[in-house]
């Protein structure tokens, strides 16, 4: 192969090494700021069941206080009851206290419910602070892989970009501008400007090749893909010497005519 190829292959290596970096770099804080918001829902959670919670204890302590009321009222309805003059009175007193009791048993029913209520909630709680230590947990270890791994990644780019940059003013200086103009060119529009040929097709696009154009590219010049305009390269480290249409061509067998 010759050099320019060498060189233009090294090229869209380190082009795909570099984007590949800038995008890890620009994903990673994105998702150490996912697994953030996760944590900040869990600690949401924390918090509304925590005023739930207290919700319920102020309810309790209404209800202790009404009680204590009922209790009251019903004392002294008891000691009106010593002193009341006739029956009408005596009856109007006992259904007070009638009343009052009542008004305890519903109280005591309704502390018995908020109880159950706290248990549950006592349990939620309890689940979500596990879940949001794991996952504070989890979060502090994912910062610190990022942190090692960008400062691995930067290390990578800064190499790759200085060896791009010394490259470029490599190739335009031993085969021209327009070679480098061409290979941009072609990059920005299909990602990648240079494609291998391979079992006769381009690999860039899958397109099958020209018999005519797989021989001139086997036998080293220097061509485009008819269908999507990469430069095509074969490499013929890589590719088996097959001598197809010829009598006695030995079909995928490798090496089979080499010179
Ligand atoms: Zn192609």
């Amino acid at each position: 192969m010759d050099q320019t190829l060498e060189n233009l292959i090294r090229l869209q290596q380190l082009d795909g090494e570099i984007r590949q970096l800038r995008t890890s770099l620009e994903t990673t804080p994105r998702r150490i700021r996912g697994i953030e918001s996760e944590l900040a829902a869990h600690a949401k959670t924390i918090s509304e069941l925590e005023q739930r919670q207290r919700d319920e204890e102020a309810r309790r302590r209404r209800d202790d206080s009404d009680l204590k009321d009922q209790q009251a009222k019903i004392a002294k309805s008891r000691q009106q009851l010593n002193t009341v003059q006739n029956q009408t009175q005596a009856t109007a007193l006992e259904h007070q206290i009638s009343f009052a009791e009542q008004e305890i048993l519903r109280i005591e029913d309704g502390e018995l419910e908020s109880m159950e209520r706290s248990d549950i909630i006592d349990r939620d709680l309890l689940a979500a602070r596990q879940q949001h230590a794991s996952h504070a947990a989890y979060l502090e270890s994912e910062k610190a892989a990022a942190a090692r791994s960008t400062l691995l990644e930067q290390a990578d780019l800064a190499k790759w970009q200085a060896e791009r940059a010394a490259l470029r003013p490599q190739i335009s200086e031993q085969f021209g501008e327009d070679r480098l103009d061409e290979y941009d060119r072609i990059a920005a529009a299909r990602g990648t400007a240079l494609a291998r040929a391979r079992d006769q097709r381009c690999t860039g696009c899958q397109m099958g090749l020209r018999p005519q154009l797989w021989n001139q590219l086997r036998d080293g010049q220097s061509q485009k893909c008819e269908s999507c305009g990469r430069i095509l390269y074969v490499d013929k480290r890589r590719e088996p010497q097959i001598e197809t249409g010829r009598p006695g061509g030995a079909s995928g067998t490798p090496n089979a005519h080499t010179a």
